[in-house]
C-alpha cells in the first residue's frame, strides 16, 4: 500500500457497522435510510432493465439525466448549464469529489476543506497528491456550529487552489449562512480559488430553510464545481447516481478524470433518475418533512436520554455532546455504545485533522424508521 492511502486503510463507517452488525445494535452510525424512494423511480428502473437499458451509457451520462439535471437546477436555483459539456454524470458524489481532485490539483496544491469534514474529501485530495489545510466549524452560541472565517482567510495561501464546500453539511447538520457563503464567496474571488460544492442534502434543509448554491453567488459560477447525488434526494444510496455541473472547461476537466476511473456507471438507473428530478420532486419534500419530524422525534429521545443536543438544520444527522452523560471522549463513548447500550453512533472527532474542539460530541442518524429511532433512544436511557 502507498503512503498516499496508508492513513486511509479503513472508514469509520465500515468499522461502526460491523461493531453494529456483530452486536445486533441498533444502527444509527451510517447514513442511509430504512425505506425506498418514490415507486414510480423504482418502475422507471425495473422497466429500463426489462427493455434493455443494460449496456455503457454515452460517458457524460444519458442525454435525458443531464437534461433533467440542468432543467432541476435552472427551475430551482435559476442556473443555466448546458447538457452538452456543463453536465457530467458521475457514480455518486464521492467520484465527482475524487475525479475533481485528480482533474484540478497539481501535485502539492492545497486544497481547503472545512472540518469536520466528510471523510473521502480527505483521500481524495491525497490520491490526487495534494495537500490539505482545514478551517474549523466549531460549537458556537445556541447549540450551532459557526465557520471560523478568519481561520478560513488565514488557511489560504500561494498554493491554495481549491475548496470544499460542503452545505447542508455531515456531519453538523449546519446550513451555512448568507454571511458564511458570502465570506467563502469572498475569499474564492480575492484568491482565484475553485470551488468544490457538495450538495447531495440539497433537499434535506428544515425548518423552512432554503438551498443556496454557491454558484449563485456573484463571481462564482464560473469558478465552481456543483456536486450532487441522487442518493438523499430519492433514498436510493446503493444507486450510486450523482452529478457535476459548471462551467464547460472545468467539467471537461473532471469528465477526463472521471472516464478513466469507472468511465460510466449505472445505466438502467439514469433514466430513473431522470424521472425523479422532473416528476418526484414533491416526493422528495415530502421526505424532507418527514425527517424533520424524525430530527424532532430523535432530539428530543437523546435529550431525554441526558445528551446535551445540538442544532440540525438540515442532512440525517444531529451530533450530541456526551459530556452530561460523563464521558469525554466522542470516539471511546461510540467504540463502547454497542456493547453497553445495544446502539451504533459515529464519533465526530474522525472527521477532523484537530480534534479536540469536536472530541465530545457523537453524530447519530435520524433517516429510520420512528420505532427504530424509539427503540434506540429507550436503549440509550440504560446510560443514565
Ligand atoms: N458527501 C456527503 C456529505 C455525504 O454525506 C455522502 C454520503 N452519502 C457523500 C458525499 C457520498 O455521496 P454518494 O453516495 O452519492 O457518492
Ligand atoms: N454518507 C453516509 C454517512 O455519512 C455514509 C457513506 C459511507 O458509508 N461511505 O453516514
Amino acid at each position: 500500500l502507498t503512503s498516499r492511502l496508508r492513513p486511509f486503510t479503513s472508514t469509520i463507517f465500515a468499522e461502526i457497522t460491523e461493531l453494529a452488525r456483530r452486536t445486533g445494535a441498533v444502527n444509527l452510525g451510517q447514513g442511509f435510510p430504512d425505506s425506498d424512494g418514490p415507486a414510480a423511480m423504482l418502475d422507471v428502473a425495473r422497466r429500463a432493465i426489462s427493455d434493455g437499458v443494460n449496456q455503457y451509457p454515452p460517458g457524460a451520462g444519458e442525454p435525458a439525466l443531464r437534461e433533467a439535471i440542468a432543467e432541476h437546477r435552472r427551475d430551482r436555483y435559476g442556473l443555466d448549464h448546458d447538457p452538452a459539456d456543463e453536465v457530467l454524470v458521475t457514480v455518486g458524489a464521492t467520484e465527482a469529489l475524487s475525479a475533481s481532485m485528480l482533474a484540478l490539483l497539481e501535485p502539492g496544491d492545497e486544497v481547503v476543506l472545512v472540518e469536520p469534514y466528510y471523510d473521502s474529501y480527505a483521500v481524495a485530495v491525497a490520491l490526487a497528491g495534494g495537500v490539505r489545510r482545514t478551517v474549523g466549524l466549531t460549537q458556537g452560541e445556541n447549540h450551532r456550529f459557526v465557520l471560523d472565517i478568519e481561520g478560513l482567510r488565514a488557511a489560504v495561501g500561494p498554493k491554495t487552489r481549491a475548496i470544499v464546500v460542503n452545505s447542508p453539511h455531515n456531519p453538523s447538520g449546519t446550513v451555512f449562512t448568507a454571511a458564511e457563503l458570502d465570506a467563502i464567496a469572498d475569499v474564492c474571488r480575492t484568491h482565484d480559488l475553485v470551488a468544490i460544492t457538495d450538495e447531495v442534502y440539497e433537499h434535506l434543509l428544515f425548518d423552512g430553510r432554503a438551498h443556496t448554491p454557491l454558484a449563485t453567488l456573484p463571481g462564482m459560477a464560473e469558478r465552481t464545481v456543483s456536486i450532487s447525488s441522487s442518493g438523499k434526494t430519492f433514498s436510493a444510496t446503493g444507486w450510486k447516481i450523482g452529478w457535476a455541473c459548471g462551467p464547460a472547461e472545468l467539467i471537461g476537466a473532471v469528465r477526463a478524470a472521471k472516464q478513466f476511473l469507472t468511465f460510466v456507471g449505472g445505466a438502467p438507473f439514469q433514466p430513473a433518475v431522470a424521472h425523479a428530478l422532473r416528476h418526484e420532486r414533491g416526493w422528495a419534500d415530502g421526505l424532507r418533512d418527514q425527517l424533520q419530524g424524525k430530527r424532532d422525534r430523535l432530539s428530543a429521545g437523546l435529550a431525554d436520554a441526558g445528551f446535551d443536543v445540538l442544532a440540525s438544520e438540515g442532512t440525517y444527522f444531529v451530533c450530541a455532546d456526551v459530556r452530561p452523560l460523563g464521558f469525554d471522549d466522542g470516539a471511546e463513548f461510540c467504540r463502547a455504545l454497542p456493547e453497553r447500550a445495544g446502539v451504533a453512533a459515529i464519533p465526530v472527532q474522525v472527521f477532523c485533522d484537530n480534534p479536540e474542539a469536536v472530541r465530545h460530541l457523537v453524530r447519530f442518524a435520524f433517516c429510520k424508521q420512528d420505532e427504530v429511532l424509539d427503540e434506540a433512544v429507550r436503549r440509550l436511557h440504560k446510560l443514565r
